[in-house]
């Protein structure tokens, strides 16, 4: 079975895993095409706060509910800020941020919950969205790793939260590793390097103390380490700079541009 495939419904494309899928655990990663945006026509901005008509992107947020069959006043979440912040979130957090700006979580990059029907929505344009799904509690949980999130260890960070809350094992954890920017496109500095004290070897020197960073490897080398086991760590290996024309990529696009969701929750 292949790692990461498509879906299409309602005229909008949706990138699951489906061995994830098949442990009954309901999640996507939206597309660019087949929304309402102004901010790009015609696309599936799914973000409040790159300046988009709200309106228009609530409107989008509904159809990709509607498409993966859960309620958007049930979805939550954060207002995203490159930290390693994750919360813990219940019912009592259901539909933060999810039609305006205002409630959003503030100053958290990862969510967490064992909630049955709550789903947890992050925004990424090129950053790794990484799923954790624990088939032993059912519990879930979402970060946001671009290269500061990934060398402030927030998969880890995740990973033991989920621990401490709901007492999950990693060895019972599936991690997902979404469409997000590839080594291929992804050039830093020495001063990222400088900060990955451990994961020097996802770095590819290209010229003068330039690197290519590998944020997939990453990602991957810190899920091991908190102890998930290789064979449960799917990986899309989808580049969205080299496919912007499928997904929104800050890099490629300079950095005015919308946001892809990735979305997921227990039945
Ligand atoms: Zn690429």
């Amino acid at each position: 079975m292949a790692d990461f495939a498509f879906k299409e419904r309602n005229g909008i494309q949706i990138g699951y895993f489906p061995a994830l899928e098949e442990m009954g655990f309901v999640h996507g990663f939206t597309c660019r095409i087949g929304g309402e945006s102004d901010i790009c026509p015609g696309t599936l901005n799914m973000a409040l706060h790159v300046g988009d008509d709200p309106e228009k992107v609530v409107r989008n947020r509904e159809k990709v509910a509607a498409a993966m069959g859960f309620s958007l006043d049930q979805a939550v979440t954060c207002a995203q800020v490159h930290g390693n912040r994750v919360a813990v979130v219940t019912e009592k957090e259901a539909g933060r941020g999810a039609r305006e700006l205002a409630s959003t979580l503030p100053d958290t990059d990862g969510l967490v919950t064992n909630t049955k029907e709550l789903p947890l929505m992050l925004f990424y344009a090129d950053c790794v969205p990484v799923m954790l799904a624990d088939t032993d509690s059912g519990a879930v949980g979402l970060v946001h790793a671009g290269w500061r999130g990934s060398v402030g260890h927030i998969v880890e960070k995740g990973i033991a939260l989920m621990e401490k809350q709901y007492g999950s094992h990693p060895e019972h954890v599936t991690a997902a590793i979404g469409p997000s920017i590839g080594a291929c496109c992804y050039e830093v500095d020495r001063r990222v390097l400088e900060q990955a004290s451990g994961l020097e070897a996802c770095f590819h020197p290209t010229w003068k103390d330039h690197y290519q960073l590998d944020l997939w490897e990453m990602n991957r080398q810190e899920l091991l380490a908190a102890g998930v086991p290789d064979n449960q760590i799917l990986m899309a290996r989808v580049c969205t700079s080299c496919h912007h024309d499928l997904y929104f990529s800050y890099r490629a696009e300079h950095g005015h541009t919308g946001r892809m969701a990735a979305i997921i929750y227990k039945k």
